[in-house]
């Protein structure tokens, strides 16, 4: 473990540095020897990750800055985003940047504006990193739709790290039930599931349809089984059939086969824009519809009378609010979600990113710390 010098002493010169972690590049030349440094992960060249994009690199420990908190990282999922921003799917929005947004470790400072979180406390890190708190949506609890919002391991360094910096007001306080590679990857998967589980308003004791079981999919429906909910999942996957089926769902179906009742409400998981008048044909009256995915080909021309007439609805799903997450984790340790996992040493995070582009495991990946 890095040893750090005194937070308010060290870091007082660099208070309010915004959080990109060019703080640790602020350091007069004098003080370069004796910066604390750290390993990283670094996108040097976004492309396919069967090549070489990612470096590892040794680079100063960032310092967190007067609202933010400096977190020494224990555990971080792995999550297809870190894929898309790793090969170039998405725009590069900080060039260099540390990828990764399901990061679980323990406060190793706290900016003097950082509220009551103090030293060892143990935190999450989730994709929504900040928002302005000012525009019409922040106003009015939307701040999922914030346009000025930044996400970690994008917009700022995230945590294929062993440390990373994290607005205070944005990070999580982890229920103590849940261990940490265990907690990761309900940071991103885990509540963007519930959000969309509660974008369905699905009655209490309902009938829900999901299409598509992945990690998402997998975690949502042990809460809405937890809530009482009849869960039937439609996926082309034999062994997310089986899954779900071991989990309590009441039917687990190929595509070509409608639910065997009508659905108060569905999500699509799948990024399959074809599939939506599917689902919307197997929603009873009034039912809703929900689009989990960040993602989704083109929605097919839609059938009037049997796919919206009767008050059926179609709700997207972006991102989340602080408010989902903590909810989610609440419930999450309140009803014992788990989460299937498989361990990476951070030294092998292309690897990780290598097997979860060829589905080479079920579940997420983790990367956990190699060294001390
Ligand atoms: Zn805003
Ligand atoms: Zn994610």
């Amino acid at each position: 473990m890095l040893t750090l010098a005194s937070p308010r002493s060290a870091r007082a010169p660099n208070a309010g540095l915004p959080d990109t972690g060019e703080g640790a590049r602020c350091f007069g030349r004098a003080d370069v020897m004796t910066t604390p440094t750290m390993r990283a992960w670094s996108v040097v060249r976004p492309g396919p990750v069967e090549g070489d994009p990612l470096r590892l690199v040794e680079r100063p420990v960032p310092l967190p800055g007067a609202d933010e908190l400096l977190v020494r990282v224990r555990a971080c999922g792995v999550c297809r985003t870190d894929l898309h921003v790793t090969e170039g799917d998405l725009p590069v929005h900080r060039a260099g940047v540390t990828p990764g947004h399901e990061v679980v470790g323990v406060v190793a400072r706290a900016g003097p504006g950082a509220g009551d979180f103090a030293v060892g406390d143990r935190v999450g890190m989730a994709w929504l990193r900040r928002t302005d708190g000012r525009c019409a949506y922040c106003a009015r609890g939307a701040e999922n739709l914030c346009p000025s919002s930044e996400y970690t391991g994008w917009d700022a360094d995230g945590g294929y790290a062993e440390y990373a910096t994290v607005p205070a007001g944005f990070a999580y306080r982890l229920p103590g039930a849940l261990d940490d590679v265990a907690v990761a990857p309900l940071l991103c998967a885990g509540i963007i599931g519930f959000r969309a589980l509660r974008r369905t308003g699905l009655p209490k004791g309902g009938r829900l349809g999901l299409y598509g079981f992945g990690g998402s999919a997998h975690l949502c429906a042990q809460i809405a089984l937890a809530e009482g909910a009849t869960v039937h999942v439609i996926t082309r996957e034999p062994a997310a059939r089986r899954l779900a089926l071991e989990l309590g769902a009441a039917s687990a179906r190929d595509l070509r086969e409608p639910p065997p009742e009508p659905l108060d409400a569905a999500i699509l998981f799948a990024p399959a824009g074809e599939l939506v008048p599917v689902a919307l044909r197997a929603l009873d009256r009034g039912g809703v519809l929900a689009l989990a995915g960040i993602h989704l080909s083109d929605v097919p021309a839609l059938h009037y009378e049997t796919e919206l007439f009767y008050e059926k609805e179609l709700r997207s799903v972006t991102s989340n609010t602080r408010a989902d997450g903590r909810e989610f984790l609440v419930l999450a340790a309140r009803y014992g979600v788990r989460a299937t996992t498989h361990p990476y040493p951070l030294s092998e995070a292309p690897r990780a990113l290598r097997d979860l582009k060829a589905g080479r495991f079920d579940g997420a990946a983790v990367l956990v710390h190699d060294r001390s």
